[in-house]
């Protein structure tokens, strides 16, 4: 067992699963996508290790670009969503598909979403390595391509932290409770 994977209670998706998620979430996206030239926009930095094992598994034309947002502190959502760092891509008559971490409010991609369509994209949809229904607080935001549905619970690993940490972990999973005292 290393350094990592001893702060950790219990493992929530593994890295083989993730992996191979990712390459039937990347065969739908090919398949919905192809000569659609599709912008996959990943939110920082959550976005990084599931977005590059991702890309992988998709077989068309793309491109990439990110978006920085700030809208978390600490363990819980605060619903106030400033741009930290914008797009370079001008999305108008563009096909978007957002790469996030997890979906937890769904705040913070309502507010991305809406950035888009004002944008003048042709279509928004969201990727996210996990999606947790139970905490949804607005019916605007279903992620289209998840690779897991997750309860309610804190989670990090494969790109998610908690004080900035954890992020390097190659599977998810909850943190031991002495960790966060
Ligand atoms: P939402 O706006 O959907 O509430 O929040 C999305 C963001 O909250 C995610 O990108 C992530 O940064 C953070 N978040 C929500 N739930 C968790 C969780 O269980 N663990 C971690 N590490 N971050 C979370």
């Amino acid at each position: 067992m290393g350094y990592m994977d001893s702060k950790i209670e219990r493992i929530v998706l593994s890295h083989d699963k993730i992996v191979s998620k990712c390459h039937d979430l990347g065969m739908k996206i090919t398949n919905d996508y192809k000569d659609k030239r599709p912008i996959l926009v990943g939110l920082l930095k959550g976005c990084i290790p599931f977005m590059s094992e991702l890309i992988k598994h998709i077989d068309c034309d793309m491109e990439m670009d990110f978006l920085e947002v700030s809208s978390y502190n600490g363990t819980s959502s605060t619903g106030l969503v400033t741009i930290t760092k914008d797009i370079k891509t001008d999305v108008k008559n563009r096909h978007v598909i957002i790469v996030e971490d997890i979906v937890d409010t769904g705040y913070t991609l309502k507010e991305v979403m809406n950035l888009f369509k004002y944008k003048g994209a042709l279509s928004c949809e969201i990727a996210a390595l996990l999606d947790k229904p139970s905490g949804r607080k607005t019916d605007l935001v279903t992620p289209k391509y998840v690779c897991e549905t997750i309860g309610p619970g804190f989670v990090v690993g494969f790109g998610l932290d908690y004080d900035q940490l954890y992020r390097n972990l190659d599977y998810v999973g909850i943190l031991k409770k002495e960790v966060y005292s």
